[in-house]
């Protein structure tokens, strides 16, 4: 399927527009032709330990203007699915660096170690067991669990870490408990940024590096979709189990050709 009209782009980040510090092929010069044509886009990522505002300014170093109002990470769906869910108010206790904590703070919750209403997980570099112990006493004791994203790796520059899904899944084995998920694949995501560029599932593509959260997501929002082998699916062939995108390819360069060779689109 091919739409006659997209009039607005999502785009996952890491892999995407970057990765680790160097920025791929195709991406300034994608986001500054969109800028030209008046297609509005957002960037939507399951990364929870920068704030929009910091992203901006990473992006800001590498050439990239998106303000900060464009870019929707998991801790903005997670502060947004406690506000919708919760008494304002409310104590939360968070696995999670300082700008998760600080996204749950400003939405008006207080973030705790004890007699919690919920658990929100995102990825913590400085997680220890103290922490683990305490956010399976909190579940033990009927607290909410909601994880932020359920991403098992994080890449780097030196190879891949354990991500926010591998925090997620200790502290899910450890109590029997299934936690309410924010990041992608779940849609939601997708849908805050939609409603930031105000645009409808069927005129939006997303484009994304990972089949399994970033396509996968794109097709349960009912958008267009577009593989780019920039990231973590060029280094490894898809399965029958995967989601198939509706456009692949190979970089961002290849991409800028596509839309404008098709004005219609
Ligand atoms: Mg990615």
């Amino acid at each position: 399927m091919i739409p006659t009209s997209l009039r607005g782009y999502l785009f996952d980040m890491d892999g995407v527009l970057y990765r680790g510090r160097r920025v791929l092929p195709g991406a300034r010069a994608l986001l500054a032709a969109l800028d030209r044509m008046g297609i509005p886009f957002a960037l939507v990522t399951n990364n929870s330990t920068r704030t929009p505002r910091q992203y901006a300014r990473l992006l800001a170093t590498m050439g990239m203007r998106v303000p900060a109002e464009r870019i929707v990470t998991s801790s903005v769906g997670t502060a947004a699915y406690l506000r919708a869910t919760l008494r304002p108010g409310s104590r939360v206790l968070v696995i999670g660096e300082p700008p998760f904590r600080r996204a749950i703070a400003r939405a008006g919750f207080v973030p705790a170690w004890e007699d919690v209403a919920t658990i929100v997980v995102g990825l913590d570099r400085r997680i220890t067991y103290r922490k683990l112990a305490l956010a399976t006493a909190a579940l033990a004791g009927g607290a909410e669990f909601v994880a932020s994203n359920p991403d098992p790796l994080v890449p780097t520059e030196t190879g891949a870490m354990p991500g926010a899904g591998a925090l997620v899944s200790a502290l899910q084995y450890a109590s029997g408990r299934k936690p309410v998920v924010i990041g992608k694949p779940d849609p939601r995501l997708l849908h805050e940024a939609m409603a930031r560029i105000g645009t409808r599932p069927e005129q939006t593509a997303m484009v994304g590096d990972q089949l399994g959260t970033d396509i996968a997501a794109g097709r349960a929002a009912g958008l267009f979709t577009i593989l780019v082998l920039t990231g973590v699916t060029a280094d490894r062939s898809p399965t029958d189990a995967d989601p198939r995108p509706d456009l692949t390819v190979r970089n961002l360069n290849d991409l800028r050709r596509w839309m404008i060779s098709a004005p219609s689109r």
